[in-house]
Parts: structure tokens; sequence; C-alpha cells
């Protein structure tokens, strides 16, 4: 699946080799809702990513705090948003995360095995850096303030996997 791209490619290959991989290598970049929203049928699309074993559901716990937007926050509340999967998690059969760091399973001996365009926002929204010092403009949190109105999205791929939307794993 392709998804428009709105982040400019800055891979930095013999850098990220010197480092290697540090990343991709704990921590599967978490995508946005615009790739799934840019199909006839997001819910559907996520329904296949997830089918495909090579995704899942990881949870981010508590909902965005801030008075000055309007937000309540909700510490009970946990949205739900999809990433590659681990090698452990693929290896369970799992869509839902499992507690722990671990290794992409779309990570190659040469890098990503996804064309740049393709891959997760998180991914491409991290900016290689020398020394550890790495940084991205979209981070989890900001994940979180844009799945937590999508949750409809992730109820109805659950759905189309046979599971209930208040699956024990919410
Ligand atoms: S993006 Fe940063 S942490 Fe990831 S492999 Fe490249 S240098 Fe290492
Ligand atoms: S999708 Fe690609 S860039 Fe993102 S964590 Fe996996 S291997 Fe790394």
């Amino acid at each position: 699946m392709s998804h428009e791209i709105s982040v400019s490619n800055n891979e930095d290959y013999p850098l990220c080799r010197a480092c290697g991989g540090e990343c991709c290598r704990t921590r599967p970049g978490i995508e946005s809702p615009e790739r799934f929203l840019a199909e006839a049928n997001p819910a559907e699309a996520l329904a296949l990513l997830l089918a495909s074993g090579l995704w899942v559901l990881d949870r981010h716990y508590g909902i965005p705090y801030s008075p000055e937007r309007g937000e309540q926050g909700d510490p009970d509340r946990i949205i739900l948003y999809p990433r590659p999967a681990t090698g452990a998690e693929k290896a369970a059969g799992s869509i839902f995360a499992i507690p722990g760091a671990g290794e992409c399973v779309l990570l190659g001996n040469d890098g990503c095995t996804l064309p740049f365009a393709e891959r997760p926002r998180a991914c491409q929204t991290l900016e290689p850096a020398a020394g550890f010092a790495c940084t991205s403009t979209w981070t989890r949190f900001d994940a979180a303030r844009e799945w937590v109105s999508h949750q409809d999205m992730v109820n109805e791929a659950l759905a189309l996997l046979g599971l209930p939307p208040d699956h024990p794993a919410f």
C-alpha cells in the first residue's frame, strides 16, 4: 500500500549503517491515520495490514491533556495505533503489541525494505544524526493526538477481523 508522501526523503544510509539501526532494531515506527484515510475504505485498509501478520496495534496510555486546546485528558483511556510488528509479535501471531523492545519485521540486511514513501510516518520523520542525536518532528505523542479521533476506524478494523471493539487488550 502506498500513501501520499508529505515528508522529504531524509535517508542517510552511511550514518545509519554506522549507527547499526538502533531505531529499527528496538521500536518500529508508528503510522499516521492519513495513510488509511487516503483509502476508499480506511478500516478495511487497516484490517488488511493487521491481517498480514506484519503490523500490530500498539497502545498509548492516556489521552492528550491540554487545557489551552480544550482537552480534559483521561488517564484511563487507551489509544490504539498501528505500527509494523517486531519479530516476536509476528511469531506470536498477535495483532496487538507485545511489551518490550524488538526488531521491526520490515528491517532487512541493507536497512528498511520499504521505499521511503511507504514507511510509517514516525520512520519518515526521524532525522538521522551522528552520536544518537537523531530528532523527530512527529513523535508517539503526536500519533496519539492524531489517532484519538480515529479510534472508530480501529474498532471497525477489529470488527472486520472478527474481534469486538472492547477487546480485552483495550
Ligand atoms: S535514524 Fe538514528 S537511531 Fe536510527 S539508524 Fe539512523 S542514526 Fe541510528
Ligand atoms: S518500517 Fe522500516 S524504517 Fe520503520 S522501523 Fe521498520 S525497518 Fe525501520
